[in-house]
């Protein structure tokens, strides 16, 4: 057993490459070394970038208001306590909503030593569309 304490490591910036918007993470934690998790806290407007996750992504929303987007499909909103999984491979992106912070832990598993696969940024007009409930 092994506790980590709180503060152990400091908060970090989420890269400008891939997030629109102040975003900061926390807490990251690996497991055996095949998982990979985080928490992270997105400003009011702030959001990931289009991205994949080689075997799925696990997001627990802990507060605030967010939104979620898969390709193709519509803006749909996220709360705490919502548990949203995107399945392997499937394009998508997430954030807070436009006028409230939004935080979630986001548990994914590597493959080949990574968890993530970054593409372009999500474009105003897309993440400003009326989101589903
Ligand atoms: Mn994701």
């Amino acid at each position: 057993m092994e506790i980590r304490k709180s503060g152990a490591r400091p908060s970090s910036k989420g890269p400008a490459d891939w997030f629109t918007g102040t975003v900061r993470t926390d807490g990251p934690f690996n497991g055996s070394g095949k998982l990979s998790g985080v928490t992270v806290t997105f400003e009011p407007g702030a959001r990931t970038a289009w991205h994949t996750h080689p075997l799925g992504q696990t997001l627990l929303v802990v507060s605030g208001l967010g939104r979620v987007q898969r390709e193709g499909g519509p803006v749909k909103e996220i709360r705490p306590g919502d548990i949203v999984w995107f399945e392997p491979g499937e394009r998508h992106w997430h954030g807070a909503a436009p006028e409230c912070a939004m935080s979630h832990i986001a548990i994914a598993e590597m493959q080949d030593g990574s968890a993530v696969t970054w593409m372009e940024k999500v474009a105003d007009d897309d993440y400003l569309g009326a989101p589903e409930a």
